[in-house]
């Protein structure tokens, strides 16, 4: 018996739908299948279910065959159309970890790393400097024994094996049952114990071991095969379990040997973490307080290490591929999680400027935490908001211990490049909720999508172009394609029921942009009036970006709410240099005469309306530029949460000072 359904829940089976959805379909009897594109996989199995890679909005059938086969098709139909399916109360506001902190970190100045030309580059995984003693970690490859199993020793060895992969799920039991584990690390280690668990790897494993293997070989054959399986799909998200299926398949070959992996429990305070690849497992169970940084041949900005390495605040460079066996005999090494720079054995220049950086870094952060709470007053009683500028709901967090005064850019491009798939309006309204209920009563600027062609997403076909930042980018895309921009602006009018949602957009060179996007929010509104759904108007402003804007703002300034300087393209397009390219950085200053007088000439446009002001380029974060916005009318300051204590302390100087 069979049915078939369109899956709803929110971003198809990935891990953890998964394996809710198998252990939903054990409770049943019958023998229960998935089928998706004419390929049937048990339902029983999660890491079957997850190569079956099932999307969101894709048609499934669900096949049983058994007693309760009725009870069981109902009950995973059921799973399958709900689209909170799988997801724990606070996941359901807060998606999967990974891709958030895949963006880069803002740019940050960076000082000069003294003269020393030795440094390699990898990838940026988790921001901050850090220098110590390196602390190798390359435990040796486990081996099969290299001979074929008589046909009286396979029972034995299946024993053997099967008891082995137990003790695994045995001590990785006992690791999730720590209270101290954080709920980052407790999802990572869960998600092993169901690799563990999985039917896929051990009938493999035994299968091999039928054939003559022995256990450790066939473990090590039946990890590769589906961890092969893992990176075939055109998931980025998936394709990082196949170093889960790794880990996993270690685990058991070193119960089986009788071995210990080498321990991370030694490295001394401060040390710098050097390996190929540290499974999740052996780094969610490390002394992390000790370690000063990590460096690593394998991983990604969304892998599993650089996500650990990101929620405890370690500085990681990663993915640097075989390059990373000229750091084994390293003494020392320095590393800079900002822009991906490793050097080995700094000499004393490049030491002395790393331990610099590093203490004033410390002294600094100490220092500033006393004006987490403070308000900013100016002497005329206005009050300066130092919000934060974030890109997913992971960043809220760091932004509330920060101080923030609520959010001056939530970047939307994010929530649609992490999904393989437009996001819904639903799962948009979620997002823009759990926003606005963070930061209430403070105020969250939604900027609408600012994607071209230089940052392409799934679900949005862009022409090639010459020059993707002078092109189809921004609102100029949003308004040519109404189907995405209404699905945006509805889900933000539902969401501004939660809180105080305020909605800009970027790019805008012309006073028709604003005009035609308050037809479709008010045709919106109209809409989700008609269908009886909760919604709530908000404040519409526009980034000033372009020279354009600037020339128009006592035009613009009367048909919006409020300005938000976008420094950032503000100072690419007036100074025509490419905010990208080295060679040009000279002139990408916003300190430049013909960017400062920008800047004034949108703030004198917008006080003389009586609109707020703010910025939320780069430039908002600058101690020594603050006095000059401020004097200029600004009265909302937008930045990198790692700002925002500094920007306080500068502002409450300004005042004393005057
Ligand atoms: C800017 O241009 O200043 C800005 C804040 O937007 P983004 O950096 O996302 O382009
Ligand atoms: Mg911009």
């Amino acid at each position: 018996m069979e049915r078939s359904t369109i899956v709803r829940v929110h971003e198809g089976l990935h891990a953890r739908p998964a394996t809710r959805f198998v252990k939903l379909a054990k409770g049943f009897e019958s023998d229960v299948e998935l089928v998706k594109d004419g390929k049937a996989v048990s339902a029983k199995s999660s890491v079957k279910l997850m190569l079956l890679a099932v999307k969101e909005n894709q048609e499934v059938t669900v096949r049983a065959n058994g007693a309760d086969a009725i009870e069981a098709i109902e009950a995973l139909i059921g799973y399958l159309e709900n689209p909170k399916a799988g997801l724990d109360d606070e996941e359901i506001h807060a998606p999967a970890n990974d891709a958030s902190k895949a963006a880069a970190p803002e740019p940050q100045s960076t000082s000069t790393v003294s003269d020393q030309a030795n440094g390699l580059r990898g990838v940026a995984a988790s921001e901050g400097v850090a220098i110590g003693p390196a602390f190798a970690h390359f435990p040796p490859d486990i081996a099969g024994q290299g001979r074929m199993l008589q046909a009286d020793e396979i029972a034995g060895e299946i024993e053997r094996f099967r008891a082995a992969v137990a003790a695994v799920q045995v001590r990785m039991d006992k690791v999730l049952a720590q209270d101290n584990l954080s709920a980052g690390d407790r999802g990572i280690v869960a998600a092993l114990r169901d690799i563990a668990a999985d039917d896929s790897l051990t009938s493999e494993a035994e299968e091999a071991i039928k054939g003559g293997n022995d256990a450790v070989s066939a473990t090590i054959t039946a990890a590769s095969t589906i961890a092969a399986d893992f990176s075939a799909v055109d998931d980025h998200y998936l394709n990082a379990r196949a170093d889960d299926v790794h880990a996993v398949g270690r685990q058991i070959c070193l119960v089986l040997l009788g071995q210990d992996d080498v321990s991370l429990e030694n490295i001394p305070q401060g040390a710098i973490l050097i390996a190929d690849d540290i499974g999740a497992w052996d780094l969610a169970r490390a002394p992390l307080k000790r370690i000063g940084g990590v460096v690593c041949g394998h991983g990604g900005a969304t892998s599993h290490i650089a996500i650990i390495a990101r929620s405890h605040g370690i500085p990681a460079v990663l993915g640097l591929g075989d390059r990373i066996n000229t750091l084994r005999t390293a003494q020392e090494v320095a590393l800079d999680g900002n822009s991906g720079q490793v050097i080995i054995d700094p000499d004393a220049a490049t030491r002395a400027d790393f331990a610099g950086r590093v203490e004033a870094a410390a002294k600094e952060r100490a220092s500033l935490t006393a004006f987490k709470t403070v308000t900013p007053k100016l002497a005329d009683g206005r009050i300066i908001e130092v919000a934060a500028n974030i890109g997913s709901l992971e960043e809220i967090e760091a932004a509330q211990e920060a101080g923030a005064m609520g959010v001056g850019l939530f970047r939307t491009e994010l929530l649609f490049m992490r999904h393989m798939h437009l996001p819904s309006e639903d799962m948009q309204a979620e997002t823009y909720a759990a926003l606005a209920k963070a930061f209430a009563p403070y105020p969250v600027i939604v900027r609408t999508l600012d994607i071209g062609g230089d940052k392409p997403i799934a679900g949005i076909e862009f022409p090639d172009e010459e020059n993707p930042f002078l092109g189809w980018r921004g609102i100029r895309m949003c308004l040519d394609r109404p189907d995405i921009f209404k699905r945006q602006l509805r889900a933000l009018l539902r969401a501004a029921v939660h809180g105080n949602i305020k909605v800009m957009l970027p790019m805008v060179s012309d006073l028709g942009e604003v005009r035609q996007t308050r037809v479709l929010v008010d045709e919106c509104a109209a809409e989700l009036k008609a269908e009886g759904v909760p919604h709530a108007t908000f404040d519409l402003g526009v980034m000033i970006e372009t020279p354009a804007a600037v020339l128009i703002a006592p035009a613009l300034a009367k048909e919006v709410a409020f300005f938000s300087i976008g420094t950032n393209d503000l100072t690419q397009y007036i100074m025509a240099a490419d905010r990208l390219n080295p060679t040009v950085a000279k002139l990408n200053d916003v300190t430049n005469p013909a960017v400062m007088s920008a800047i004034e000439l949108t703030a004198r446009a917008g006080v003389a309306a009586g609109i707020m002001v703010g910025m939320c380029g780069e430039a908002a974060g600058r101690p020594d530029l603050i006095p000059a916005f401020l004097e200029m009318g600004l009265t909302e300051l937008s930045m990198s949460p790692a700002s925002i204590q500094r920007a306080k302390k500068a502002i409450t100087a300004m005042v004393a000072g005057t």
